[in-house]
């Protein structure tokens, strides 16, 4: 970040204001891990602060401090709405553009507070007063223990804080084995732990917590699972019935496409869910290496994120979804075949 900002953002929050912090659609660990420990910092620092949320989320996320004080814009609409209008600050946390909030890009766009964004992803729009965006950062997590750390208080770092920060760290680093993860991420996940984070319990909250039929479910995955050898690409495609066979609850989807990614000789992973009542197919997208999943998905998927791993949608079929992938693949044979 820029001194100049930073000292700016310093005296801005020298005294008490009301403060609106927002994650993406869909939230995920770093999501609602970010916005949690940023809300607990502000907290401490006597501001009125809120977490909207655009949508529900995960139950392996609902144990996080302060989770049972996140507003959700679409159920909790018109409190949501007041608050925003009413906000002198809204931080915007781990997306890039207002689209990415769903049902709340309207009343964000029309807003008149001064907003403040931490963010990840590649290709930033231009809405922010104070921009904290870097695309090299493991997590946004990552980003707010440095951003509390530039205004001088990283003393300020709680147990509370520190879990937050711990989850999305954990959860965008695929438990910090993506080559996001640096040698700082650790150091700062070490201070993490020493100011009380429990990891191991922290690990087992969000990962070992799942249903029978939420395994039950991963089997049909990687029952799905199609290889294509000459584009070193592999693919899972769930369709409604098989959600619905399996009493699909939010999340329970969460990191199957990584399975894909893990066999051998594999550069490029995909994943195709069926959604009916949003009429669309949810894409996810991950890859090794050098070969970006974000140009890929901006190009043909409606969407965008890291090289890495990448989202996207689709308004056809789930099988004319697969089709299309299938199809532009060999447009890729030879970045695919070099990455
Ligand atoms: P996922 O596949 O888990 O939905 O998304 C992978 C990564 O890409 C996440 O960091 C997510 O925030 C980001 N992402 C997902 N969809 C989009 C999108 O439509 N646009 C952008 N810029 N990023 C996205
Ligand atoms: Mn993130």
């Amino acid at each position: 970040m820029k001194k100049q900002d930073i000292s700016s953002i310093k005296q801005l929050l020298a005294t008490p204001k009301k403060i609106v912090i927002v994650p993406h659609k869909n939230p995920d660990g770093d999501a609602i891990g970010s916005t949690l420990g940023l809300y607990h910092y502000l907290l401490k620092h006597q501001h009125e602060a809120q977490v909207i949320a655009p949508n529900d989320y995960p139950n392996f996320l609902k144990w996080i401090p302060g989770n049972d004080h996140i507003l959700i814009h679409d159920a909790q609409t018109s409190t949501s709405e007041t608050l925003i209008n009413e906000a002198d600050i809204i931080f915007t946390l781990d997306f890039n553009a207002f689209h990415r909030t769903g049902n709340m890009e309207q009343i964000l766009t029309e807003s008149k507070a001064l907003k403040i964004m931490i963010d990840h992803h590649q290709a930033p729009d231009d809405y922010a007063t104070y921009m904290y965006s870097d695309v090299r950062m493991s997590s946004t997590c990552e980003m707010v223990y440095r951003f509390i750390d530039f205004l001088g208080d990283e003393k300020c770092i709680d147990a509370c804080i520190a879990t937050c920060l711990y989850v999305g760290i954990m959860t965008d680093t695929g438990s910090f084995r993506f080559s996001s993860t640096t040698s700082t991420t650790h150091r700062i996940v070490a201070k993490l732990i020493d100011k009380g984070a429990q990891n191991s319990e922290i690990h087992n909250n969000v990962y070992d917590t799942n249903s029978f039929e939420r395994l039950q479910l991963l089997g049909c995955a990687l029952t799905n699972l199609k290889v294509i050898p000459e584009s070193r690409a592999a693919y899972i495609s769930l369709s409604q019935e098989e959600l619905n066979r399996f009493n699909y609850r939010k999340g329970d989807t969460e990191g199957i496409v990584n399975y894909a990614l893990s066999l051998e000789g594999i550069i490029l992973a995909a994943i195709f869910i069926e959604d009916k009542q949003e009429g669309i197919i949810k894409i996810s997208l991950r890859s090794k290496g050098d070969f970006s999943v974000n140009d890929m998905s901006r190009a043909h998927f409606n969407g965008g994120g890291h090289t890495n791993a990448a989202g996207g949608r689709s308004e056809i079929s789930l099988n004319k979804t697969i089709e299309k992938f299938i199809s532009i693949l060999p447009s890729y044979n030879q970045a695919l075949n070099h990455a």
